[in-house]
């Protein structure tokens, strides 16, 4: 039975509450009336439930859509304002004993050369992170107990954080490994993480247990509750995702709402951050294999729906997706995006070999040359990592996020990491033009004091301090 308060996962994602809900949108994909007052509850900016969301999902009218994409930019903005928090993926290891079928480092994958990083190695890799200008990371590994155990996990963040390189420095790990128990999630805390990141791939627990046969990621329900076991050993941010493709999008997004709603509902904090991948291509897949992949149209409704549903999350877009996808959804409430990223063990600080990548990267472009484009569309590139570090987790971010306060920290903080970037990493087109962006956009703080410090603290930035924050 439906019970978003249930710690079990037939439960909270229940799959006939999933298909009534489906009926329901279908039913009123042209309720012109329903629709209408569904935007305007959803123009108060606190979300909406995974059934009126799903009726604005499955809408046809085309003005009304119009709207529904006009608003998910306006709550972007509400929200988080015009900054991009940028971030790159590190992979340590790609051991892995699951079966997952659309994931070349699936156990039976004889061909795929494997590979996990020495921490000397991490070390070289997080060198060329910072030499790029990259302050934050995302951890990734498969699932592999024996080739890479928790303990390899926990000493590699120890040996990120105490890497110091010229003016760089990695500030904050994020971490997608897979699910755990709650004693390793409570090692994971005081190692310092900052999200923990999970994705469900699939929320359709039929879907879900054909797509990994094998390995102890077939457990549907151990793996659907790992963000309450997370919560439980004191992880209060989690990322939430569905690798969109795999089954039908109606049904993932109807089922990642939910399990926003749960964890909402018995945690008292939302997913931190929602990820939105598409299924690539890669070596032993072949994306067309799965027939339930969505066009551009589609996917940008899907982020406009989301963002709209959940307007406190933050929304991350890989490098899986080509310039012109990233552009489009950015308008539609992404808040976070990778930038010269690299998928395969080591690709960093070496080149990289095409047939060791977890997935073909689209957007190939330097960080430089994203932050350049950023800039360009009028958006502030943000290296910032202020909140965890300042103990801004779980439901105290959230509530500086739901009332809008966490705008006067997000833009201060983005100039200050954007300063820094552009004197230590940037080419002199990107410096030319952030630094303009930067003196534009200082005038726009709205609290007169807050606006003096920035400033201050510019000039500090341009004599060789770093690492102000807000
Ligand atoms: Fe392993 Fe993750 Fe790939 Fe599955 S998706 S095969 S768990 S690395
Ligand atoms: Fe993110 Fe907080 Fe920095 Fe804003 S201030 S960009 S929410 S870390």
């Amino acid at each position: 039975m439906y019970d978003r308060k249930s710690m079990k996962a037939d439960d909270f994602i229940n799959h006939d509450e999933i298909m009534e809900t489906l009926s329901y949108a279908e039913a009123n994909k042209n309720n012109r009336e329903l629709i209408e007052s569904l935007i305007e509850k959803a123009k108060k900016r606190k979300g909406l439930e995974h059934r009126e969301a799903a009726v604005l999902l499955d809408c046809t009218i085309p003005d009304l859509n119009e709207e529904i994409f006009r608003l998910a930019n306006e709550i972007k903005n509400d929200f988080y304002g015009n900054r991009i928090v940028m971030f790159a993926p590190l992979y340590l290891s790609n051991y892995c004993v699951n079966g997952c079928v659309y994931c070349p480092y699936h156990a039976k994958n004889k061909h795929i050369p494997r590979k996990k990083l020495t921490q000397e190695e991490i070390k070289q890799e997080v060198i060329a992170l910072m030499d790029m200008g990259h302050k934050r990371l995302a951890l990734e590994t498969g699932e592999d107990p024996v080739n890479c155990p928790i303990d390899y996990v926990l000493e590699s963040i120890k040996t990120i954080y105490s890497i110091k390189h010229k003016n760089g420095e990695i500030r904050r790990v994020n971490v997608n490994i897979a699910a755990t128990t709650v004693e390793n999630y409570r090692k994971l805390k005081e190692a310092g993480i900052g999200t923990y990141i999970l994705f469900q791939e699939t929320y359709n627990k039929e879907s879900y247990l054909k797509l990994h046969p094998t390995g102890p990621k077939h457990d549907y329900n151990y793996h659907t509750e790992a963000m309450d076991r997370a919560m439980e050993g004191g992880i209060d941010d989690v990322g939430c995702g569905v690798l969109f493709g795999l089954e039908l999008y109606r049904y993932e997004f109807t089922g990642l709402l939910m399990h926003a709603e749960h964890l909402e509902a018995v945690h008292g904090v939302g997913p931190h951050t929602i990820s939105v991948p598409r299924i690539r291509r890669a070596d032993d897949i072949d994306p067309s294999a799965f027939d339930n992949g969505i066009d551009d149209d589609t996917f940008a409704k899907i982020v406009a729906c989301i963002r709209i549903a959940v307007p406190y999350t933050g929304m991350i877009i890989s490098t899986r997706e080509s310039q012109a996808t990233r552009e489009r959804v950015l308008h539609l409430g992404i808040s976070q995006i990778s930038g010269g990223s690299r998928t395969s063990v080591g690709g960093y600080a070496e080149e990289e070999e095409e047939d060791s990548s977890q997935f073909e990267v689209s957007d190939r472009r330097s960080l430089d040359e994203v932050v350049r484009w950023l800039i360009g569309m009028g958006y502030t590139p943000s290296f910032c990592t202020a909140c965890y570090r300042e103990g801004r987790t779980g439901d105290r971010f959230m509530s500086l996020c739901k009332s809008g306060q966490i705008q006067n920290c997000c833009l201060p903080n983005a100039l200050m990491t954007l300063k820094e970037y552009l004197i230590d990493y940037a080419s002199p087109e990107t410096k030319k033009a952030g630094d303009e962006m930067i003196l534009r956009e200082v005038e726009t703080i709205p609290n007169e004091n807050a606006r003096r410090i920035v400033k201050e603290r510019l000039g500090l930035i341009e004599k060789g301090e770093r690492d102000f924050r807000f």
